[in-house]
């Protein structure tokens, strides 16, 4: 069945007297271009253009219920799929369509197929340029990274408090930069061909992985004089998951309740048991999150920037990635915050989920 047209369409224009109404449509369906189809109230082809046509090899379906038409069942798919989700179709000849449907006056349906092939190339083109640069900028600053750390740790000699306060500052500076780098790379695992990440499981230490983090991002808690503390149940149960994008959604949620601490304060990551999933959760002391902010912060590039606190770098990517992962695992993050007063954000993953698209 075709899906019904939406009856939030934006209303139809209607057709000026003095022109032909008939010799519009007639111009419009001879048109080689993008492929249009007409379908009537019951979903019958009735009309198309010359590059529907073409592509769909339709002259002797003419009157057909568009159903009964075999190369057009996986156009008829993708106009069929909820709403929201991606109206694309890759079409035989190696191009790819958006799929367009507005409603006719008599019930039926005009269906137009944009074609998209140059955006969705530029798309991958620039993924390819995400992936290299984000490579190709890991290698020199883990070696920057390892650098800062020996110095910060006097592996070369003691420094005057006017060195160290500067190192302290380029230290920070150049973990915001190695994970920003962990992002990128993270949102490359993006696929655009199919919109899903790639996830790959494996069994994990749920303990040792946080672990790992937490010691990971000791040196810049003890920069910001905040207490890092674990709370891990020792009744953990072993996590399929994919290792390293859930290290990399605990780092985020890590980072974040660093960045937006003030000094003389404790974070603390807790992880229990939770039915049949692990419940991760990272809890602050910091500026907090208005109620009206607390579901946006997890798109794609936002960032929330108050006048009167701190400016604090961002890319707006951070948990973005953490509600990827959370949807790779058929989990999902949340958060409670009390502004001036902290969060706490929580990530659970079922112990064996099964991933949503998108
Ligand atoms: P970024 O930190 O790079 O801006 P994120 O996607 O990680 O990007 O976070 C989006 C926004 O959510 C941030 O700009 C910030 O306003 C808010 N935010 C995230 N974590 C916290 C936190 N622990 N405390 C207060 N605000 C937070």
């Amino acid at each position: 069945m075709l899906a019904r047209p939406s009856t939030t369409e934006a209303p139809t224009m209607p057709v000026e007297t003095s022109v032909n109404a008939g010799s519009l449509l007639d111009d419009l369906l001879s048109s080689p271009h993008d492929p249009v189809l007409v379908l009537d109230a019951s979903g019958r082809l009735i009309a198309f253009n010359q590059g529907a046509g073409a592509i769909f090899d339709l002259e002797a379906q003419r009157g057909q219920p568009s159903s009964a038409v075999i190369s057009l069942a996986p156009v008829l798919d993708v106009l069929n799929q909820p709403a929201g989700s991606q109206a694309v179709w890759d079409g035989p000849d190696g191009r790819s369509f958006l799929v367009l449907q507005s409603p006719t006056p008599s019930g039926g349906a005009l269906v137009t197929l944009r074609d998209v092939s140059d955006w969705k190339q530029l798309g991958l083109r620039l993924a390819d340029l995400m992936h290299i640069v984000s490579h190709d900028l890991r290698t020199p600053l883990t070696a920057i990274k390892s650098y800062a750390d020996m110095l910060i740790e006097s592996y070369f000699g003691e420094m005057s408090r006017a060195q160290q306060t500067a190192l302290e500052k380029l230290t920070l500076s150049i973990y915001g930069m190695v994970n920003l780098v962990d992002n990128l790379q993270a949102a490359d695992r993006f696929d655009p061909r199919k919109g899903l990440y790639k996830t790959e499981r494996e069994p994990i230490d749920v303990n040792n992985t946080a672990q790992s983090v937490l010691k990971d991002l000791q040196l810049p808690a003890e920069i910001q004089n905040i207490a890092l503390e674990l709370d891990a149940d020792p009744n953990l149960p072993i996590l399929r998951a994919d290792q390293l994008m859930l290290e990399q959604a605990l780092t985020n949620l890590v980072e974040n309740a660093l960045k937006y601490s003030p000094e003389g304060t404790k974070v603390v990551v807790r992880i229990a048991p939770d039915g049949d999933a692990v419940l991760f959760s990272v809890s602050d002391q910091g500026r907090g999150i208005a109620p009206e902010d607390q579901t946006r912060i997890f798109e794609r590039g936002v960032r929330i920037e108050q006048s009167g606190q701190k400016r604090v770098r961002g890319s707006g990517l951070g948990l973005f990635v953490v509600q990827s992962v959370a949807q790779r695992h058929g989990g999902r993050v949340w958060v409670e915050s009390v502004l001036d007063q902290g969060s706490t954000f929580f990530l659970r993953i079922p112990v064996r989920g099964e991933p949503q698209s998108g």
